[in-house]
């Protein structure tokens, strides 16, 4: 079977299964809990929508997880279901970012590709951050300065409560030749920020805030 979950669906989830056990585990109510495990799969299903019967049969078993162990059981088996963020060559990169000098592609190598929303990237050279972001079946390239200090807050991103630092970008003006600075204050840590998104509104809200 062909690939059919986004990482970010996979996010969600895990995050909804974690819900059932965590009720599961901290209450004795039965049916707080197939309030809960209700709830959880509702989100799951109304995110995941037209499914063929294969994929329907796959994601069945998250309807009768019963504890942690089963729960990393299922997730295992559905990650092989993940479509991975697409591999970045340095010709993918030197397109996306044509006025990047001597920019080099990220390495990937240790990067989860099914687990990653968006891809981030630091350049030493130039000292930017840059983003690869998809966007209906293209690739939108964001480039800014991330600061090096960080607090507290909630990131533009993911939406989560995170050690954040502001990412200052460029946006061309509407003078020809012209740019504004804007900034945002995302995720320090572009993995944890990945991990958190199990929807794409903060995100694609991100990126029309800077195009
Ligand atoms: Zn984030």
């Amino acid at each position: 079977m062909q690939e059919f979950i986004y990482p970010h669906q996979f996010h969600l989830i895990k995050q909804q299964l974690k819900t059932i056990i965590y009720a599961k585990d901290s209450s004795i109510d039965l049916n707080v809990v197939d309030a809960v495990r209700e709830m959880a799969l509702e989100r799951i299903y109304n995110e995941l929508i037209n499914l063929t019967d294969d994929q329907k049969n796959t994601l069945e078993p998250i309807q009768h997880i019963g504890d942690k162990e089963e729960m990393e059981t299922c997730l295992f088996s559905l990650k092989k279901q993940v479509i991975p963020f697409p591999k970045i060559s340095q010709p993918i990169v030197e397109k996306a970012f044509p006025k990047a000098k001597k920019l080099k592609a990220p390495d990937i190598e240790n990067i989860d590709l099914k687990e990653t929303v968006y891809l981030r990237w630091y350049d030493k050279g130039s000292n930017k951050t840059y983003m690869l972001i998809p966007n209906e079946e293209k690739l939108v390239s964001i480039q800014g300065v991330l600061e090096p200090t960080q607090h507290k807050g909630i990131c533009s991103i993911c939406n989560g409560l995170e050690e954040v630092s502001l990412f200052t970008s460029e946006k061309k003006g509407r003078i020809r030749g012209t740019y504004s600075k804007t900034g945002n204050y995302i995720c320090k840590d572009s993995e944890v920020c990945n991990l958190n998104i199990s929807t794409l509104e903060h995100l694609y809200f991100f990126i029309d805030h800077l195009q």
